[in-house]
């Protein structure tokens, strides 16, 4: 083959300039007087805390209010949509030079309600003590949708350069009925369609006690798709037992459903997770997680995997036995009986396919198997990206010894919503708790160490600043 120079010169050169854009960028990221930045995000940081928009009702109107009056004192475009009285979402744009496909912020402004009687301090007072601030939404999600829109704010006031148009998305209702998202992507869609990247909830950074930081980059979740199996046959006196009475056949089909366990498939994205936790594990384990394809074919292997809760969901659809109904009475036999099923599906399954799999499970035409919830396809995200690179480099330059790894969430996050526009959605946040603070999440005594919420602001900045120029 023949050399060619030309094409060796060609890449000298592009790998210079892109070089020397990034040295351009490295004294923007630097230079901000980020003492005063991060006073301010800690500032209004409680600020927004004391809002109260508990869900119901929301009243996220006054959040969106709270960022329209930064984002017109910054100089950044932002419109309020008021889709119903009092519930709002706001969207933000600063633009980039178009080369480069936008990058979303995403955000929801409500919160799950707070019951003040068990909280050490006020949930909206946005109080500090012991260097932990507390309110509701501290970690769920006020404290990301805050860093975000200093990172829009930051970039404003220094003339970031941007290839990308930086978007800010903060919507109403993620915690109850996801009116927020489901209005805006009706009426607005255009304005995110062509994004290449968002980043929303849905990662977590846990502080483990021994092994330093895991960053997780949330890249799929399992979808809900519920299930009500119902048995009917004659009813009757208790002091008459009837063999196949509805509740007995619902009991042997439900003994057939728990006793299974569905197939394992194993998603590229929860290969690469064992990959990089497998330096956590003892060995023999540390090496089976190294190559969980190949481990998962030894059967005492596969066996250990799914009776362990922490690993199990990564690796099959599952199915949780969770409601049992039958009669009311003690001596009636009753002509119904159904039990429902929490069950969750990985990304790419065909929920059809499933639902007739588990007819086969049950194998009695007597009792019915349909699904009850209104299923969100479940999808996911490669972590083979540019912007995962780039968490991946600023998550090592801040803590060396973290761990980076695409995580499958078990819950729901928006991103699903977004990813049929064909946008790579992460879950990714920048904060660092321990699995105590985590713990606090929808329950008492919500709330943020100061210290991270500071670094978590430059550190959004630098993620949100590289990736808005490579
Ligand atoms: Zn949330």
């Amino acid at each position: 083959m023949r050399a060619s120079w030309s094409r060796v010169i060609f890449f000298f050169l592009a790998f210079t300039l892109s070089a020397r854009a990034q040295d351009q960028l490295a004294p923007k990221i630097a230079a901000p007087d980020w003492g005063a930045y991060q006073d301010e995000t800690v500032k209004m940081m409680q600020e927004y805390l004391r809002i109260n928009t508990s869900n119901p009702p929301g009243n996220e109107l006054a959040a969106a209010q709270f960022f329209h009056r930064f984002f017109d004192e910054a100089g950044i475009p932002n419109t309020i949509y008021e889709y119903a009285p009092d519930r709002a979402d706001l969207y933000a744009i600063l633009k980039g030079d178009g080369s480069l496909r936008p990058i979303v912020m995403l955000n929801h402004m409500d919160v799950v309600r707070a019951d003040s009687n068990n909280w050490r301090k006020p949930p909206f007072s946005g109080e500090i003590a012991n260097g932990e601030m507390y309110g509701r939404g501290a970690l769920d999600m006020k404290d990301e949708g805050l860093l975000q829109a200093m990172v829009m704010i930051i970039a404003a006031r220094e003339h970031l350069p941007l290839k990308r148009d930086l978007v800010f998305l903060a919507t109403s209702d993620e915690e109850v009925g996801g009116t927020g998202s489901t209005w805006f992507l009706q009426n607005h869609a255009d304005l995110v369609r062509n994004a290449e990247y968002l980043i929303t909830e849905g990662g977590a950074n846990l502080i483990l006690p021994r092994h330093g930081t895991i960053y997780g980059v949330g890249v799929a979740e399992k979808a809900p798709f519920w299930i009500r199996v119902t048995a009917t046959g004659r009813g009757g006196h208790g002091s008459i037992p009837l063999a196949d009475s509805a509740p007995n056949r619902l009991v042997r089909g439900l003994r057939r459903v728990v006793d299974w366990q569905p197939p394992v498939r194993l998603l590229p994205s929860v290969e690469q997770y064992f990959k990089v936790i497998a330096v956590l594990e003892p060995e023999p384990r540390a090496a089976q997680f190294r190559d969980i394809r190949k481990a998962l074919e030894d059967p005492n292997f596969a066996r250990q995997m799914s009776q362990d809760g922490d690993f199990n969901y990564l690796l099959r659809n599952t199915v949780s036995l969770t409601v049992l109904q039958g009669s009311s009475q003690t001596n009636v036999i009753p002509d119904t009986a159904y039990a429902e099923l929490d069950v969750r599906l990985l990304p790419g399954e065909d929920p059809q396919a499933f639902l007739a799999q588990l007819r086969n499970v049950v194998a009695d035409e007597g009792v019915q198997v349909e699904n009850i919830s209104r299923l969100k396809p479940p999808n996911s995200s490669s972590a083979n990206t540019s912007l995962y690179k780039i968490i991946e480099a600023v998550a090592h330059k801040y803590n060396p010894q973290a761990l980076v790894a695409p995580t499958l969430n078990s819950g729901y996050t928006e991103s699903q919503m977004y990813r049929p526009l064909g946008i790579t959605c992460y879950g990714f946040n920048t904060l660092e708790v321990t699995e105590e603070l985590d713990s606090a999440e929808h329950a008492a005594n919500e709330r943020v160490p100061v210290e991270k919420l500071r670094r978590g602001v430059k550190m959004l900045y630098e993620v949100v600043a590289r990736a808005a120029n490579q």
